[in-house]
């Protein structure tokens, strides 16, 4: 049987497959089993950060394989204390905790808010707002602080204590906090899955403002635009905030599997021995990765994040079939006449794979994506957005 026939087969059937399967890559290009050649405008949705097999990640990756694997979190290891103090040393958290995937990393924000608020305010002080449109994660608590009720549909009783709140509604977020018992606001700055939709600056200071007066905990989602995604080391410090919580993970381990639950001052010291624990987190390959992917998130490669997402959107606003350009450095959302699904059928097509995010087009590429693949994607996009291209 073919790749195609086995999947089909055997792998559980959550996941509509595009017909393409990907054998090799290198950087930005991928290459399929007739090998055909695709320049990757998704970057695995925002995880791999440097392409496919890049050569100082691979060496990183290896050397640490070579070592030893994994030890269980029963033991110190380096690097896992190392990737720790990187992120700490970068952002001025505090503590953090290591899982392997975004959702575990949300859980453990999640988990680490109720004990904050039942331990400092009173029983009762469970709840999260979170905002409508977002998404968390695929586990009962986190598809539970995800605002979309399609996410909830078949999977009901939903865990309790999540309110929610419309995006750069500041009048509703205040009118949510003050007439309920609440212990932390969760947001994504970038809203990638609903439609990589920035939050507006004066949401995002009424978010922390309200943080500050009620003495909530402030969970900042960049598993989809940390790590150099938005053309800053995190999207918070465009924002002028600092979050007590901040949870990454998708391109922090640039293909290898690591989320981070970063804790700031008013958060490093509510977990204690006992209340929470991965068996994979901190995983040792996955950290020595994750550690020269941080390494190599300069100011100077920002700039270059900044410089490439300005060239993108110059070519794309204003051209035929483009109604609107949205996102941060590298997370971008367009808006197209077509239909997303079709335009990204029609690019395939041609060679440049494309994703969506609700009904735009979306781009995650990856951050050392080259100008001569970028100008190459951006016409085959614009081409393929164009009203008489399609059949
Ligand atoms: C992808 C994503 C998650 C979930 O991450 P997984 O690694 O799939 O569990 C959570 N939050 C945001 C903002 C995401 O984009």
């Amino acid at each position: 049987m073919t790749t195609k026939e086995l999947d089909k087969k055997y792998v559980a059937n959550t996941y509509n497959r595009f017909p393409v399967e990907i054998t090799s890559g290198k950087g930005a290009r991928l290459f399929d089993e007739n090998g055909k050649e695709y320049i990757d405008m998704g970057a695995g949705i925002a995880v791999n950060t440097f392409g496919m097999a890049d050569e100082g990640w691979v060496a990183a990756v290896t050397a640490q394989l070579g070592k030893f694997q994994h030890t269980s979190n029963l033991y110190y290891t380096e690097p896992c204390a190392r990737l720790a103090e990187m992120l700490c040393t970068r952002t001025g958290m505090k503590k953090v905790f290591f899982g392997n995937s975004g959702a575990e990393a949300n859980e453990c924000a999640i988990k680490a808010a109720r004990e904050y608020g039942i331990t400092k305010k009173g029983e009762e002080y469970y709840n999260i707002i979170t905002l409508k449109n977002s998404f968390h994660g695929r586990t009962l608590a986190t598809l539970a602080a995800t605002g979309q009720d399609v996410f909830h549909e078949h999977f009901t009783p939903m865990p309790e204590g999540f309110l929610y709140a419309a995006a750069n509604d500041c009048e509703g977020l205040e009118k949510l906090v003050a007439e309920n018992k609440v212990c932390a606001i969760m947001f994504e700055l970038v809203q990638g899955e609903g439609g990589v939709n920035a939050l507006s600056a004066e949401f995002v200071a009424k978010i922390a403002e309200l943080c500050e007066k009620y003495d909530l905990l402030m969970i900042d989602d960049e598993v989809q635009c940390g790590n150099g995604r938005t053309g800053a080391l995190y999207a918070y410090m465009h924002f002028g905030i600092t979050p007590d919580i901040v949870t990454t993970a998708k391109g922090l381990g640039a293909g290898l599997p690591i989320g981070a639950t970063m804790f700031g001052e008013k958060a490093a010291d509510i977990y204690k021995p006992g209340l929470h624990g991965s068996t994979f987190g901190g995983n040792p390959v996955c950290a020595a990765g994750a550690c020269h992917v941080l390494s190599r998130l300069t100011d100077e490669l920002m700039a270059d994040v900044t410089a490439k997402a300005e060239y993108i959107k110059n070519a794309l606003c204003g051209a035929e079939g483009i109604k609107s350009v949205s996102g941060m450095g590298l997370m971008m959302g367009i808006e197209t006449e077509k239909k997303a699904a079709d335009v990204v059928a029609a690019a395939m097509e041609k060679g440049v794979l494309l994703l969506t995010a609700k009904t735009k087009v979306r781009l995650l590429p990856p951050l050392n994506i080259s100008y001569e693949e970028l100008e190459k994607a951006v016409n085959i996009i614009k081409e393929v957005c164009k009203n008489e291209t399609l059949a």
